[in-house]
């Protein structure tokens, strides 16, 4: 999660929905203005992939829909996530990154955060040739999902040098699941940034260029939203 410290860190907590096509970098984006405002990351892609790796019920059921690159039932996740915002961590804020996905989802998200409602939405925008690029390129550690590129020098010799697991592709990044999962994105995503455009929640940011480049502008959102500490 996060090495900053609540009491120090000078940067105010936010409750901040991260949303764009896969491979936009919202995992990337979201683990780096979680740790700067020191709130966790919640990625329900990851959660249900820990829950797969674990073999619990949850993951024995998620894993053909997640390899086919559909998405699990709405009821489900949002249990999932209503469990998680409980947490004692999430109370000083929260990246939410692949949830909601459905305006279902979002609907139950404004239910379940009534008290403390979200800040910001940001969509980052990136090109569909290019998130396919991106996606094929793409590996993931198998044992913690640190992503890198398939030409990255660090995991040249297929080691993850964070933890020893080995780089791989995810059956959703193969070619046929990436074309998929991008038609359900448009399908049953892309409502949603015209349901927290008119609730006035939605920035657009563009997820194009240098990953610090990417960082600077999402942090210039937040600080707009959140109010700037300096
Ligand atoms: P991600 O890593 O966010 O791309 O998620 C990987 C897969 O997990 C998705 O393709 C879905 O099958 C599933 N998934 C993750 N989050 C959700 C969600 N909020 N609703 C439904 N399915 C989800």
């Amino acid at each position: 999660m996060t090495d900053a410290d609540p009491t120090t860190d000078p940067r105010p907590g936010v409750r901040m929905v991260i949303m764009g096509r896969q491979g936009a970098g919202k995992g990337t984006q979201a683990v780096r203005v979680g740790e700067t405002c020191a709130v966790p990351h919640i990625s329900t892609g990851d959660m249900l992939r820990a829950a797969v790796k674990a073999g619990t019920e949850l993951g024995l059921r998620a894993k053909a829909i997640m390899d086919a690159g559909d998405l699990v039932p709405d009821e489900v996740m949002i249990g999932i996530v209503g469990e998680r915002l409980q947490q004692p961590d999430a109370q000083r804020g929260w990246i939410l990154d692949g949830f909601p996905r459905t305006v279902g989802q979002a609907e139950a998200l404004a239910a379940i955060t009534a008290e403390a409602p979200v800040d910001v939405v940001v969509e980052l925008v990136v090109p569909n040739e290019v998130v396919v690029e991106r996606l094929s390129a793409r590996r993931t550690c198998d044992s913690c999902g640190t992503i890198y590129t398939a030409d990255d020098p660090e995991i040249a010799d297929g080691v993850c040098p964070k933890c020893g697991g080995t780089p791989v592709q995810r059956d959703d990044d193969k070619p046929d699941a990436i074309l998929h999962r991008l038609e359900v994105y448009e399908r049953d995503t892309a409502p949603l940034l015209g349901h927290y455009g008119a609730l006035g929640l939605l920035e657009q940011v563009d997820g194009l260029g240098s990953a610090d480049d990417v960082f600077a502008r999402l942090l210039a959102v937040v600080d707009a939203r959140v109010g700037d500490p300096a």
